[in-house]
């Protein structure tokens, strides 16, 4: 049977990372897509490979629509066929909200909004002619609820959740399910910046007792990609230990 392909935005560390592994040890090929973390990105593919995966590594700053289209391009050349595409790529920002500057904002949406909307863009002629593709979006439970000094980020985040609500009622008629996930507080380098008592604190007031581990974000991207996804669209699952309910 033909291996089942993904893209992954932003596979070189953190979530996107964990869910390339996930993917790959599930059996499919995959592209793992980095900006500045090319190290990372190629000991990640080396170690795909010699496990005896397929793992293709292409370089986009998301944000940037020309290398977008182009590592879209990229992929299809290798792998003929994309079945899933996953838009983790994200950026973070944590300050009070009168004091971003203009420069802040932007950089959150081009990356996070507009990056998104770049990839999905660039892959839909392909699946629209497919009649099938599978897309997933990456939001935040700040997306759903607000995060206070992170209004920035939460605005972004919510965008997402519409932008997969709104593509999920246009793309069914053409075979395409948009879902999004919607972590918690996760176990990566974005979350760098809190302290152990902040963490601990986190950890807390989650009805699970912890934070999450990219892995458990992994698997539920996984799932969506899979048979389990198949009649679900237009959905916000959120992997996030009961910390918002
Ligand atoms: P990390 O900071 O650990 O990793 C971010 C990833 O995004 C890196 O691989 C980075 O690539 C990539 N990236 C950033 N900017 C760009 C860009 N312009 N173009 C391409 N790739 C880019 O983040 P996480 O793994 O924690 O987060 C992954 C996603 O999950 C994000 O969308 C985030 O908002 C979301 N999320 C995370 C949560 C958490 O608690 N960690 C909670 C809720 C949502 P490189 O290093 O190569 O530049």
């Amino acid at each position: 049977m033909r291996e089942k392909t993904v893209l992954i935005t932003g596979a070189s560390r953190g979530i996107g990372a964990a869910a390339a592994r996930e993917f790959a040890r599930a059996g499919w090929a995959v592209a793992v897509n980095y900006c500045r973390s090319e190290d990372r990105a190629h000991a990640l593919v080396e170690e795909l490979r010699r496990e005896g995966h397929t793992a293709l590594m292409v370089r986009a700053d998301v944000s940037d629509r020309t290398q977008v289209g182009e590592m879209v391009d990229n992929v299809l050349e290798n792998f003929c066929q994309l079945d899933t595409l996953v838009c983790n790529a994200g950026v973070g920002l944590t300050g009070m909200f009168c004091d971003m500057t203009q420069e802040q904002w932007r950089r959150l949406f081009a990356v996070n909004v507009e990056g998104t909307i770049h990839c999905i863009q660039a892959v839909l002629p392909h699946m629209v002619h497919r009649k099938a593709g599978k897309i997933i979006t990456l939001s935040s439970m700040w997306g759903v609820t607000g995060g206070s000094c992170e209004a920035g980020y939460s605005a972004t985040k919510g965008a997402v959740i519409a932008l997969t609500r709104a593509l999920a009622k246009e793309l069914g008629p053409s075979g395409i399910t948009v879902n999004c996930v919607a972590p918690g507080v996760i176990d990566t380098e974005m979350n760098g910046s809190l302290g152990p008592e902040d963490l601990a604190a986190l950890a807390e007031e989650t009805p699970l007792g912890r934070i999450g581990t990219p892995e458990e974000v992994a698997r539920v991207l996984l799932f969506l990609a899979g048979e389990g996804g198949d009649f679900l669209t237009g959905q916000v699952l959120q992997p996030n230990g009961g910390l918002v309910i």
